[in-house]
């Protein structure tokens, strides 16, 4: 059976990628990834009862605690507050290129021929979540694999809007309990960063109940 890596996070985005995935056919490897956010212990407990509900080959857990260490983000960055909800914080340097960077060599090792990404669309505010970025990254895996063939990194949210992805889980039936958009807390949503405010809205829009707690 061909198989395919989840960037998996814990939350809606990357459970519909996973459910795609699987559509498609291939035996599902998640890799997550400790990467000093400040949600992480959600996070991690997400992504393990996911790894139940897909029923996944393995699931591994990467520590890159190194990244979140270098700061300027509303998302790893005790400094920064949650109040402090500018959109633009929500920008962790590089992360995303970092995460693709552990699936390659992962998927190097058990021969995977595909990554799949839950980011969504535009405007975004990470570069490094772009089609663009994506079309790049698929030429430089080309040349910069040795022992898996023909590895495609795939975002089939790519041009999904929140609204779209709560839609597609809904449809796939992936239990929203499990999943969490906060980046400012763990603990309980603090409904006010970017994340928070896109979620809370397409719920309602869809008139599905979110089942996760608001601290407001
Ligand atoms: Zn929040």
């Amino acid at each position: 059976m061909k198989k395919a890596i989840i960037a998996l996070s814990g939350g809606i985005d990357s459970a519909v990628a996973a459910a795609i995935a699987k559509k498609d056919g291939y035996e599902l490897y998640f890799l997550t990834v400790n990467y000093g956010q400040k949600n992480v212990k959600r996070e991690l407990a997400n992504s393990k009862k996911l790894a139940k509900f897909f029923n996944v080959k393995e699931h591994k857990i990467i520590d890159m605690k190194w990244l979140g260490s270098l700061g300027r983000s509303l998302i790893t960055d005790g400094d920064i507050k949650e109040g402090d909800s500018a959109d633009d914080l929500i920008y962790v340097p590089n992360r995303n290129s970092c995460i693709i960077s552990a699936c390659v060599a992962w998927a190097e090792v058990i021969e995977a021929e595909a990554i799949y990404t839950g980011s969504e669309a535009g405007p975004w505010i990470c570069p490094d979540n772009s089609p663009e970025y994506y079309e790049r990254v698929n030429d430089l895996v080309s040349i910069s694999t040795k022992l898996t063939k023909n590895l495609k990194v795939i975002a089939p949210c790519n041009y999904n809007k929140k609204i779209d992805d709560i839609r597609l889980a809904h449809e796939f039936g992936i239990p929203f309990e499990y999943t969490w958009t906060c980046v400012a807390r763990g603990d309980k949503a603090c409904g006010k960063c970017e994340p928070c405010r896109g979620r809370r809205e397409a719920f309602k829009k869809l008139g599905i109940e979110d089942p996760i707690e608001y601290d407001n």
